[in-house]
């Protein structure tokens, strides 16, 4: 066995293995487990415990046991604890990358980046949980007063997609924690060990038993379900897709349970004929294939102005097809494998679709032979307008290029979508541009720049892209409630 087969095996065995309950690592009642896999060779990394309902609910008694001293803990006291969890994830930045590279794919650089990410979500509700706000006020008659308080909202169900299988989790765990919540993660079944890792962490940092309960499952409908039927749910916060969000929604109303939904997305990226180029394909290049395209803030959609659009899409095109893709543990390797046979076989056919309607591909469209799941780096110009990839999510590695050739026609097409998360605009005009961002129907832009995500920033879409605000001072109101208390004088 080589070093580095040593220290990836090494890497796998530090994970825990089973179900985190009640402070625990235990195994499945039934004992069952389920594989995970690495996605660049297909190879079993492990078994992780697979939980089921009678589990699922296990865990929710512990988090509601937990809840009444968790809410009294002092504020401080949770934010150190989430400070040293943000120390000991930045310590410990290596070996969390590998086993994300390990199980998800992306490039160990991409990996280590996410780690940064997910650990300063933990830094940044650290200082939050210190400045939960109330209020106090005269009333308009002078006779009374009106108080309000904010308190946690109570036990908390998260579920988390595999794209980003640590950042996505801060995102929610970290406000949860500074608010004084109690919660059951359900991580996806695909990258259960990123997740795993991070609950080490925090048990290490000092968290109470039975504040964070994880439940690794390869069954999350039948096991999630009981949990928003319980009536000591308090909320979900979910981040994946619009159509199992549709879903929860759905199952969370018998219970009129406070929800959170992170949804899909359909990014619209426009590059205007005044924009500085060099910037927009560097945006381009960040917006399409952060994560290997397998990110909801994805640019999905090119829009370049006419007179632009050949030298934007060559110059992509050249940039797209000079990078190495490979397994993502390797030296030098820019782009990982997409996560599994099923992904990638929808982006081919995204693509195939598209081209079939007409459009032409200036580098890439395929994939890649050998293990694994790769796929190139594809550049499509001449897009018609009723190719399926400018209506869904592609989740790879493939920038369709759209010509336009007014302002108006620019943001029509780019608002021409159910989601709304985030649209990219390039240009120099600062008139434009003011326009720009109060036309686009999303929840963020990025004004000449392919990268919104921001722990100090609220993330979030609007329409089918979902509601609620993760990061920046508004993180944490998710899981707040607000009390008034009423009184005369
Ligand atoms: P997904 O299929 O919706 O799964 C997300 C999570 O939900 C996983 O943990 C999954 O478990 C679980 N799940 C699936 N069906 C469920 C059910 N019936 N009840 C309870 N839980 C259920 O999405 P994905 O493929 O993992 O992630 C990609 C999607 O996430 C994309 O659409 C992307 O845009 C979106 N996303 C959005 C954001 C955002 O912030 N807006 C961020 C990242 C990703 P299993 O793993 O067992 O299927």
């Amino acid at each position: 066995m080589t070093t580095t087969q040593n220290r990836e095996q090494q890497v796998v065995e530090g994970v825990a293995k089973g179900l985190y309950i009640g402070g625990s690592w235990v195994d499945a009642h039934d004992g069952g487990t389920f594989p995970v896999e690495d996605p660049a060779t297909g190879n079993v990394l492990c078994e992780v415990a697979d939980a089921d309902s009678e589990d699922a609910l296990r865990a929710l008694t512990a988090a509601a046991g937990a809840q009444g001293d968790f809410a009294a803990m002092a504020p401080r006291e949770r934010g150190e604890i989430l400070r040293r969890a943000w120390q000991l994830m930045t310590e410990r930045a290596d070996d969390l990358a590998l086993l994300m590279t390990l199980e998800m794919g992306k490039a160990l650089a991409e990996s280590k980046a996410e780690i940064t990410y997910a650990a300063d979500f933990l830094r940044w509700f650290a200082e939050e949980a210190v400045r939960i706000q109330g209020d106090y006020k005269v009333t308009a008659n002078g006779l009374g007063r009106t108080w309000v308080i904010r308190q946690p909202v109570g036990p908390c169900v998260l579920i988390t997609p595999w794209n980003f299988p640590l950042a996505m989790g801060t995102r929610k765990i970290g406000p949860a924690i500074a608010a004084g919540c109690t919660m059951v993660m359900k991580p996806a079944q695909l990258t259960p060990l990123s997740m795993n890792a991070l609950a080490q962490i925090l048990e290490e940092a000092g968290l109470p038993a039975g504040v964070l309960n994880i439940v690794t499952t390869s069954s999350s409908g039948s096991t999630v379900a009981p949990l928003l039927e319980d009536p000591r749910t308090r909320k979900v916060s979910f981040t994946g897709s619009t159509e199992v969000g549709r879903k929860l929604m759905q199952q969370a109303s018998e219970n009129l349970l406070r929800t959170s939904m992170e949804l899909g997305g359909n990014a619209p990226f426009i590059v205007f004929e005044d924009a500085d180029l060099d910037k927009a394909v560097e945006g381009a290049m960040i917006a399409k294939l952060r994560n290997i395209g397998e990110s909801c803030v994805a640019a999905n959609r090119f829009y370049v102005h006419e007179s632009v659009a050949d030298d934007f899409s060559s110059r992509l095109a050249d940039r797209m097809g000079s990078l190495k893709v490979g397994r993502g543990t390797d030296e030098d390797v820019d782009l990982g494998p997409l996560i599994d046979e099923d992904q990638r076989g929808k982006v081919a056919e995204l693509v195939d679709d598209a081209v079939a309607k007409g459009a032409k591909s200036l580098v890439g469209g395929g994939k890649m032979d050998g293990a694994g799941y790769f796929f190139e780096p594809t550049v499509l110009g001449g897009v018609t307008s009723d190719a399926r990839l400018l209506k869904e999510e592609i989740f790879g590695p493939v920038a369709p290029v759209i010509t336009f050739s007014s302002e108006d026609e620019a943001v029509a097409s780019a608002n021409d979508t159910e989601f709304g998360l985030v649209a990219y605009v390039f240009t120099e005009d600062l008139r434009r541009a003011l326009r720009l961002v109060e036309k686009l129907e999303t929840g963020m832009i990025g004004l000449n720049k392919g990268l919104v995500s921001n722990p100090a920033a609220p993330f979030g879409g609007v329409k089918a892209s979902g509601f609620g605000r993760e990061g920046g001072s508004e993180g944490i109101n998710e899981y707040l409630e607000v009390k008034h208390i009423a009184v005369d004088l």
